[in-house]
C-alpha cells in the first residue's frame, strides 16, 4: 500500500511517499516559503507557493516526475493536537477536520496548518482517504494526578488546561521497538523513552503505556531544548510582564532564545559538544544543565513506572550524540546505570544495548521514524474500514 505522509506546518510542507509493506520510502521532499511567493510568476523576488493548495501542486508534481504514474491509497497527516478527543488516528472527514480546527487555540502555530492541507487534498483528491495521527493521542493513557496542575478547576474547565504531551508517534512507535530489542511483549514493558531532538520529551511507560510525559499545556514544558527553555519558576514570566515584557516577547524568549541556544549561544547539539571539548564554559555549563534536567526526570519516571526495565535513547542527539548519552548516564550511578564506553560510541542504525552485561538495567539506543509510524497507522486505519 502506498501512502503519502504529509506533515505541514504554517509555511512549509513535509511529505514522503512510503511503501507500507516494504518499510521504504519512495521519494520524499520539503515544500518551503508558503504563502510568502508568488507561485512562480517570475516577477517577485520570492519563490514560493501562494497557498497549501498551490504546493499540493508541487508535491504532486514532484512525485509524479520521480516515479511516474503510481496510485496512491490513503494520505496520513501528522496533527500536533488531538486534545481530549482523540487517543488513536482516525478517518478524515468533515467533522473529525472541524473538530482540529476546534483545537486550533491549543495549537495556533500547528492545527491551522494541518488543516489547510488536509482542506487541499480533499479538493485535489475527493477520492482519497486521509487519516489523522496526532501527536498528543499515546499520552491519553496519563493517569488524571500525572496530567492535572495545581490550579484552580476552571482553568482546566474553562481553559482546557492540562498536560497533553507530545512526540507521541515517536514514543510509541520507540516503544514497541525496544519491547521487541527485549524479547518483551509491549504490555510488560517498563521503562523510560527519552526523544532527544531540537525538540525533546522525555515518557514514562508501564505496561506499553505512557503513564507520564514531560511535554505539557504546550511542547515548552520539560527538557532543556534545543531553543526552548524547558521547566522554570513560572514567576519568572510574572516578573518579566511587570517590568514591560508582553506575552510575544516573553513566547519569543522561552520557544526560540533560550535552551541551549541561551546557554550556548547554539542550539545544535554537535556544536555544543565540539565548543565544549575546545573548553568553552558556557558550552560546557549548557551541557551540564541539559543533562542534569535529564537525568531528574529519568529518576522520577523510574519511580512513576514502579521501577524501569529499560531506558531509552532516541532521535538526533539521543540516536548521535555518545557524549550527551554518557554525560546523562553518569548521572544515573544511583540507578546502577552503567553504559559500556565501547557499545555507546559504536555507530549504527540499528536498535541496539550499550549498557554493560553489570547495568541494573539495559540501555538502549531506538532510532526513531515518525513517517514510517505514520504510514502504518493510515495503512491499518484504512484497511479496517
Ligand atoms: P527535530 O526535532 O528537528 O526532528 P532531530 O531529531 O533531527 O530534530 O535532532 C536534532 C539534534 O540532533 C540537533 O541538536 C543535532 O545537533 C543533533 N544531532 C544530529 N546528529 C548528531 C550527531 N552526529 N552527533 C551529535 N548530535 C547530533
Amino acid at each position: 500500500m502506498l501512502v503519502l505522509v504529509i506533515n505541514s506546518g504554517s509555511s512549509s510542507l513535509k511529505y514522503q511517499v512510503r511503501d507500507v509493506a516494504a518499510g521504504s520510502v519512495l521519494t520524499e521532499g520539503l515544500i518551503e516559503k508558503i504563502g510568502m511567493g508568488n507561485g512562480g510568476d517570475g516577477d517577485g523576488e520570492i519563490e514560493g507557493p501562494r497557498d497549501h493548495a498551490e504546493a499540493l501542486e508541487q508535491v504532486d508534481a514532484a512525485i509524479h516526475a520521480e516515479l511516474g504514474d503510481l496510485e496512491l491509497a490513503a494520505v496520513g497527516h501528522r496533527v500536533v493536537h488531538g486534545g481530549e478527543r482523540f487517543a488513536e488516528p482516525v478517518l478524515i472527514d468533515n467533522e473529525i477536520t472541524r473538530a482540529i480546527e476546534r483545537l486550533n487555540p491549543l495549537a495556533p502555530l500547528h492545527n491551522p496548518a494541518n488543516v489547510l492541507g488536509i482542506r487541499a487534498i480533499s479538493k485535489k483528491w475527493p477520492d482519497l482517504p486521509q487519516v489523522a495521527v496526532f501527536d498528543t493521542a499515546f499520552h491519553r493513557t496519563l493517569p488524571e494526578h500525572a496530567w492535572r496542575y495545581a490550579v484552580p478547576d476552571e482553568l482546566y474547565t474553562n481553559h482546557g488546561i492540562r498536560r497533553y504531551g507530545f512526540h507521541g508517534t515517536s514514543h510509541e512507535y520507540v516503544t514497541h521497538r525496544a519491547a521487541a530489542l527485549l524479547d518483551l511483549p509491549v504490555e510488560e514493558f517498563d521503562g523510560v523513552i527519552a526523544h532527544l531532538g531540537n525538540g525533546a520529551s522525555v515518557t514514562a511507560i508501564r505496561g506499553g503505556k505512557s503513564v507520564d510525559t514531560s511535554m505539557g499545556f504546550t511542547p515548552l514544558e520539560g527538557l532543556v531544548m534545543g531553543t526552548r527553555s524547558g521547566d522554570l519558576d513560572p514567576s519568572i514570566l510574572v516578573f518579566l510582564g511587570r517590568q514591560g515584557w508582553t506575552p510575544e516577547d516573553i513566547d519569543s524568549m522561552l520557544n526560540r532564545e533560550s535552551g541551549l541556544k541561551g546557554l550556548a549561544g547554539n542550539n545544535d547539539m554537535r556544536s555544543v559538544v565540539e565548543a565544549s571539548e575546545s573548553g568553552d564554559a558556557r558550552a560546557a555549563t549548557a551541557l551540564a544543565v541539559t543533562s542534569y534536567r535529564l537525568a531528574k526526570y529519568i529518576g522520577g519516571y523510574h519511580v512513576a513506572v514502579g521501577g524501569a526495565k529499560a531506558l531509552v535513547f532516541t532521535a538526533g542527539i539521543g540516536e548521535n550524540s555518545h557524549q550527551f548519552r554518557a554525560l546523562v548516564a553518569a548521572k544515573l550511578g544511583a540507578l546502577g546505570i552503567e553504559l559500556d564506553a565501547g557499545l555507546n560510541s559504536q555507530r549504527s542504525k540499528e536498535p541496539r544495548v550499550i549498557s554493560t552485561a553489570e547495568s541494573a538495567i539495559p540501555v538502549l539506543v531506538v532510532p526513531t521514524d515518525e513517517e514510517r509510524a505514520i504510514a502504518e497507522a493510515t495503512a491499518a486505519v484504512v484497511g479496517s474500514r
